[in-house]
């Protein structure tokens, strides 16, 4: 934030056209930031002036809309790269989100080295988005899945993880930021042990990019995904940083237009990178959203939007602890403002979740797409309240509010 302006969520919350209205006649109080968030005044109009003034295809006409649509999607690939500390745009390759970034790496780098028996370490905490394509490559391939548990609290302990790298390891795939637990996963030493290694780390960056500043060129990893419908932007846009060694070993997932330079009957002559991984027509809309979402945040500022959230955090955890017979998953001493509840023996999370809704509440239930998760965790589902840059104390009092009532209803 700029040092000059202190962090209003008044002023914040006006951003937002959603946050004023009701559900089932109440106030919105929208804690289901982890599956989706809402979007600024800023991307609607950069949406609507992309599609109402500067519409056009890319990267292929002569002509001004085609040249001004160029420019603004282009522009995109230098805001990403400033927003993830990356000093080269060039490492950055636009796509549709994490799932396609992390399935492009699976078939597009993955594929073509893992020999029978080779690994892939991993986390329990992971998302599906970041062990289906893995699965790809244990039935495919003869991969091996090496899981990392977390321990008690819900940390990731990266000795364990780093322990867990052997031989035959070529990829060490992690989540930044869980979706369940909010706990951080310090990658920074994990990606240093994983170079000593030899062996790559690719890192689900969804939701901790949303959360708390990122410098890539200091984090040191090999692939680092993130979604733009989570960032404020939306849905259908992303990126996937892409270390420039790690791309010149990478084979193009899709053929067609944009990704080559001449194609002939018998040979075909690829763009240089990131274009040669961008084939067909982009989601050129959705990106210029993006681009103004990342401009939003970075106005606001992501050192501010951390401080905000982890006083969010703080408080949540105070007063859900005051809750004795609500069972608060997840307590790693370094997490963000996600919290995954249970009422066990009473209620089912998708009946709370329903309750909740009732009085406006929208919160995620179900297992979150984070199947191993809930096996570690002994639980076929949770609900989980996942805050963003825009919620309140008051909004956690009147989560608190419902809870009671459910406590009432179903104890
Ligand atoms: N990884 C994590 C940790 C997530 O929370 C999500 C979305 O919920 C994803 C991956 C998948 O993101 P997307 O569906 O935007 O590709």
């Amino acid at each position: 934030m700029r040092d000059d302006v202190p962090y209003d969520v008044a002023r914040i919350r006006a951003d937002f056209p959603i946050l004023a209205r009701e559900v089932n006649g109440k106030p919105l109080v929208y804690l289901d930031n982890g599956a989706s968030a809402q979007k600024p005044q800023a991307v609607i109009d950069a949406v609507t002036r992309a599609y109402a003034e500067e519409y056009s295809n890319v990267h292929r006409g002569l002509h001004y809309l085609s040249n001004l649509a160029t420019e603004n999607y282009e522009a995109v690939r230098g805001k990403i790269a400033h927003f993830l500390g990356v000093a080269d745009e060039r490492a950055i390759v636009m796509n549709s989100g994490t799932t396609e970034g992390i399935n492009f790496v699976a078939y597009g780098w993955a594929m073509p080295r893992f020999e029978p028996g080779d690994e892939i370490v991993l986390s329990v905490m992971e998302h599906h988005a970041n062990i289906v394509p893995w699965h790809f490559l244990r039935e495919r391939q003869g991969a091996v899945l090496r899981w990392v548990d977390v321990d008690a609290t819900g940390a990731l302990d990266p000795q364990r993880v780093i322990d867990a790298i052997g031989p035959r390891t070529k990829l060490v795939a992690l989540t930044h930021l869980s979706n369940v637990l909010g706990t951080r996963v310090d990658i920074k030493t994990i990606a240093a042990a994983a170079r000593e290694k030899g062996v790559a780390i690719l890192v689900d960056g969804s939701q901790a990019a949303v959360h708390m500043p990122l410098d890539l060129d200091d984090l040191g990893v090999d692939f680092y995904a993130i979604t733009g419908h989570k960032l404020y932007g939306p849905s259908g846009s992303g990126a996937i940083y892409i270390r420039p060694e790690r791309m010149a070993e990478m084979r193009p997932l899709m053929g067609g237009g944009d990704m080559i330079r001449e194609v002939t009957k018998d040979a075909v002559i690829y763009n240089d990178p990131p274009m040669k991984f961008e084939a067909g027509t982009p989601g050129i809309v959705q990106q210029i959203g993006l681009g103004a979402a990342l401009d939003y945040l970075m106005e606001l500022g992501m050192e501010a939007i951390e401080a905000h959230e982890n006083g969010l955090r703080d408080y949540a955890r105070e007063r859900l602890d005051g809750l004795n017979w609500l069972q608060v998953q997840g307590r790693a001493p370094d997490k963000a403002a996600i919290f995954s509840f249970t009422l066990d023996g009473a209620a089912h999370a998708h009946d709370i979740s329903t309750v909740l809704d009732k009085r406006g509440i929208a919160v995620r239930a179900g297992h979150h797409c984070a199947g191993p998760l809930m096996e570690h965790l002994g639980v076929s589902a949770t609900c989980r309240a996942s805050f963003g840059l825009y919620n309140t104390e008051a909004e956690i009092d009147a989560l608190v509010d419902a809870l009671e009532l459910c406590h009432e209803l179903f104890a």
